[in-house]
C-alpha cells in the first residue's frame, strides 16, 4: 500500500516538474509559430504518447481552425470542425476535457480522424476570460493507448500556459506593428523636413541674393524691374508650396470640405490648356473633349487643382518636351454613369513598382533624372484626395522612357 502511495507521488511530482518545465519553455518564446510548435511537443510530452493539434475558434466562420498539428500523419485530420464535433468540438463546446479511449467506436469521431486510424484521445478547451477560445487534442494511433483523468487534469492546466503564451505573443506582434508604424511615420517626417527645407532653400536664395543685388548696386531702373520680378516669382513658389503643405493637411485631418456646383468639365479643361500653353513651348497641349459629358456636381476650383496638377507633372516628367493630350470621357454604361479626365504624357514614365506609390505623402521616384527636377512629393497626394472628396477614383498607367498617362474619373450624376 505505501508503495503504491509513493509510486503515485512520485509520478505526480514528475508530471507537475514537465508542467513547469513545458510552461517555462512557453514563456521564453516570442515569435507566434515557435510558440505552437512548443505547445503541441509539450503537450505530447506531458500525456507521453501520440501526437497533437492545436484548434483555434474563427467566431466569423463560427468554425473551430486546425492551425497546427504535430506527429500527426497528414491528411487524417479535419481542418475545420464545428461546435460539438469531433475530441476539440466537445471539448471546446463542454468547456472540460475529454477523453475517448475507444475512438474507432465512439459516436462522435469525425470521418477523417477515424478513417485515420485515430484509436484513442484527449482534448481540452483553451480557455480566456472564461471564453473558450479553441482546443488542444492529444491523440494516439496506437491500439493500446490509454489517455486517464489525470492527462486530462494536467492539458487542462498546461492549456492555461498555452493561452497566456499565445496572448503575450499577440500582445508582442501587436505592439511590433505599431512600433514599425510610429517608425516609418517619423522617417517620413524627418525625409519631408530634409526635403522641404531644401525645396524651401532654392527660391529664398534666390530672393535673397536678387534682393542684394538692388541693394548693393548702382542698377537702371530696367534691370532693377527685372531682377522684382525674379523675387515675384520666387515668393510665388513659396507661397504656393505652403498652400499645398496646409491644404493636404486640411484634407487629410478631415477639415476640408467641397463646394458642390454644377461644372463643366470640358470648360474646366480648356482652361487650364490655355493658361498652361504659354508658359510650356515645348509642349503642344491637345484637349481632346467629349460633347456628351455634360455638368457634374462638383467643386470646380477643386477640379481645376487637380487638372493644374496633372498637367504640371506632364510638364515638368517630359523635360524634353512633347506633345501633351488632354481628354474627357463620358462613360455610360455604368451606375452612376463616370465622367474620366486623362493627361497623357510623352516623358519620362513611371516605373512599375512605383505607380500606387507616387500617390503617397512626400513620395518621389529617385533617378538621375528626377533629381534635377523640383518638388515636394505633394501634388499627387493633393490630386488623391480631392478626387476622394468627390466620391472618384485617380490611378496612372506608365511606360519607362514613353510616358504617362494619370486618369481620373467621377461620378457623372448630371447637373443639369
Ligand atoms: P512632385 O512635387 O515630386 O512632382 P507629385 O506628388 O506631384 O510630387 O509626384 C510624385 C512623383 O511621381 C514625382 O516626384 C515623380 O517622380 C512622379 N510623377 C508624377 N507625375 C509624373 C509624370 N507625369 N511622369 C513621370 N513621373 C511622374
Amino acid at each position: 500500500m505505501m508503495r503504491r502511495v509513493k509510486g503515485a507521488v512520485e509520478r505526480e511530482s514528475r508530471r507537475l516538474l514537465a508542467l513547469h518545465q513545458a510552461s517555462t519553455a512557453l514563456a521564453g518564446l516570442t515569435d507566434p509559430q515557435a510558440i505552437l510548435a512548443g505547445i503541441l511537443r509539450s503537450a505530447v510530452q506531458l500525456t507521453g504518447q501520440g501526437g497533437a493539434s492545436l484548434f483555434i475558434w474563427v467566431a466569423e466562420a463560427k468554425v473551430l481552425r486546425n492551425v497546427r498539428d504535430h506527429e500527426v500523419p497528414p491528411g487524417v485530420t479535419a481542418r475545420n470542425l464545428r461546435a460539438g464535433e469531433g475530441v476539440a468540438g466537445v471539448a471546446f463546446e463542454r468547456r472540460e476535457p475529454v477523453i475517448v479511449n475507444d475512438y474507432q467506436r465512439w459516436a462522435g469521431a469525425t470521418p477523417a480522424s477515424r478513417d485515420g486510424g485515430q484509436q484513442a484521445a484527449v482534448g481540452v478547451p483553451l480557455m480566456r476570460h472564461g471564453e473558450p477560445i479553441g482546443a488542444l487534442v492529444v491523440r494516439s494511433y496506437d491500439a493500446s493507448a490509454v489517455f486517464n483523468e489525470e492527462d486530462g487534469r494536467l492539458l487542462a492546466l498546461f492549456a492555461d500556459q498555452a493561452v497566456a503564451a499565445l496572448t503575450a505573443a499577440q500582445a508582442f506582434e501587436q505592439q511590433r506593428a505599431a512600433v514599425g508604424d510610429l517608425e516609418r511615420l517619423s522617417k517620413a517626417k524627418s525625409d519631408f523636413i530634409a526635403l522641404v527645407s531644401h525645396e524651401f532653400r532654392t527660391p529664398l536664395t534666390g530672393i535673397q541674393g536678387f534682393s542684394e543685388m538692388i541693394r548693393d548696386e548702382d542698377l537702371t531702373l530696367e534691370e532693377i524691374r527685372e531682377y522684382a520680378a525674379d523675387i515675384n516669382k520666387d515668393a510665388q513658389r513659396l507661397n504656393r508650396m505652403i498652400t499645398d503643405l496646409l491644404d493636404l493637411d486640411r484634407m487629410e485631418s478631415g477639415r476640408m470640405q467641397i463646394d458642390v456646383a454644377p461644372v463643366d468639365l470640358n470648360g474646366v479643361v480648356s482652361e487650364v490648356v490655355e493658361r498652361a500653353q504659354p508658359t510650356a513651348p515645348l509642349h503642344p497641349m491637345r484637349p481632346q473633349l467629349d460633347p456628351a459629358l455634360k455638368k457634374i456636381w462638383a467643386d470646380r476650383d477643386r477640379i481645376v487643382q487637380v487638372v493644374t496638377n496633372l498637367l504640371a507633372n506632364a510638364i515638368k516628367y517630359s523635360p524634353d518636351g512633347g506633345e501633351i493630350v488632354l481628354s474627357t470621357r463620358l462613360v455610360p454604361d455604368v451606375e452612376p454613369p463616370l465622367a474620366e479626365v486623362s493627361v497623357r504624357d510623352q516623358g519620362i514614365g513611371i516605373p512599375e513598382d512605383a505607380l500606387e506609390k507616387v500617390f503617397e505623402r512626400y513620395w518621389r521616384v529617385e533617378s538621375p533624372t528626377t533629381r534635377y527636377i523640383q518638388g515636394t512629393g505633394l501634388g499627387l497626394p493633393i490630386v488623391r484626395q480631392i478626387v476622394d472628396l468627390h466620391g472618384g477614383r485617380v490611378w496612372v498607367t506608365s511606360e519607362l522612357g514613353k510616358g504617362s498617362d494619370f486618369r481620373f474619373s467621377l461620378p457623372a450624376t448630371q447637373a443639369e
